[in-house]
């Protein structure tokens, strides 16, 4: 491999495309004539105000954001998002969850500091391994949202069919998912994605918001949390993740000379199933998701004992193939296979899986 890097399957922050790194790293010095790194440059210059412009622009290309809907870039990651939603949507004080595992039992949490949380299902009598059906939730007809994690990084499961939210706004956690398919967005209130699971570097959250949803009767709230003030202030309220935003709008960039989000949805598809497929095949091991609702991001499995798991990540790391291992409230090992990570990844972890569990078996 060029450069000598990793199979790195990290749940975050994890890979980024390499002809986005090398673009960064010719950039490094002397940013396009402008004598600067875009790490030492005033967010108030104009050619930093172009760099934000054209990320913008280009999401809005890659996803067909409406004109209706704003795009902010917000600090404090995807887990200030789980206080500020409440804080800012709840106008009678009342919203429907659902609790599909670590990430939304989160923010629950968050929410219920906030105000009257509903969760109307959940899958935790089966330790978070299936979506419940959610074609006819009990929503409250007063409750201000129904909310979701899209796909669960932790338990490997994804949302194929949005909720049936009976006319009510729908929010979703898009982080470990966004822009790994197509996505309508106009069937959302908001969305919003910490960006270093499938998109950049670490720091910075993108929230999608439809207009009409940004209050200006906010006052009380502390400034910062008002999504209003990042959206008057076109991100900018004060200095933001400007290392970030560039190096985001160079993978939005990319990702729309790839021929866009339904083609990375092909080649997600494509890379998944060779790892499916094997897991399906092997007797040693087990995908812990129900099939329907398997991530095509983060691919938990075990095998049949805890000592055989760390059998088999002790012997990948020594191979080369970095942070398989699962997280301790699903065991066994995750393999986190975002955008960046090539086919040759992944078909280079099944072929050592497979040479592992016939050696194992002889
Ligand atoms: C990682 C993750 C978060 C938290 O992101 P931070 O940027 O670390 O705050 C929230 N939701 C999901 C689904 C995640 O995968």
């Amino acid at each position: 491999m060029k450069y000598d890097r990793t199979f790195n399957f990290s749940a975050g922050p994890a890979m980024m495309p390499e002809p986005v790194l090398e673009e960064i790293r010719d950039e490094m010095m002397n940013y396009r004539g402008s004598g600067m790194c875009v790490m030492e440059m005033s967010h108030r210059s104009k050619v930093f105000q172009t760099i934000i412009d054209e990320a913008e622009q280009d999401l809005r290309d890659l996803m067909g954001i409406p004109d209706n809907y704003k795009v902010l870039f917000i600090q404090g990651g995807a887990t200030l998002q789980f206080s500020m939603i409440p804080m800012n949507l709840m106008k009678n004080g009342k919203a429907v969850y659902v609790e599909t595992g670590a990430w939304s039992k989160k923010a629950i949490a968050e929410a219920k500091k906030v105000g009257e949380v509903i969760v109307a299902a959940s899958s935790k009598d089966k330790n978070f391994s299936y979506i419940p059906d959610c074609s006819d939730l009990d929503i409250p007809e007063d409750a201000d949202y129904v909310y979701i994690c899209e796909n669960e990084t932790i338990h490997g499961l994804t949302w194929n069919t949005l909720p049936n939210t009976k006319g009510h706004i729908l929010v979703s956690d898009q982080s470990s998912m966004f822009l790994s398919r197509p996505c309508n967005v106009s069937d959302y209130g908001m969305i919003y994605a910490g960006v270093q699971k499938n998109v950049g570097p670490a720091g910075m959250v993108v929230v999608i918001i439809r207009e009409d949803l940004i209050r200006d009767d906010l006052t009380d709230l502390p400034v910062y949390l008002q999504y209003k003030t990042h959206a008057d202030a076109g991100s900018m309220y004060n200095t933001p993740n400007c290392w970030a935003i560039y190096c985001c709008g160079k993978v939005f960039k990319y990702l729309k000379s790839l021929g866009g989000l339904e083609a990375m949805n092909q080649k997600n598809i494509e890379k998944a199933k060779i790892l499916y497929d094997f897991l399906d095949s092997s007797k040693m091991f087990t995908g812990t998701v129900a099939k329907e609702d398997r991530s095509l991001m983060n691919v938990p499995f075990v095998t049949e004992s805890k000592e055989l798991d760390a059998e088999v990540v002790a012997a990948t790391k020594a191979a080369g193939f970095d942070n398989l291992k699962g997280h301790k409230s699903v065991g066994g090992l995750r393999a986190s296979i975002y955008n960046a990570m090539p086919k040759e990844g992944v078909e280079a972890l099944v072929e050592f899986l497979k040479k592992f569990e016939a050696e194992h078996q002889a």
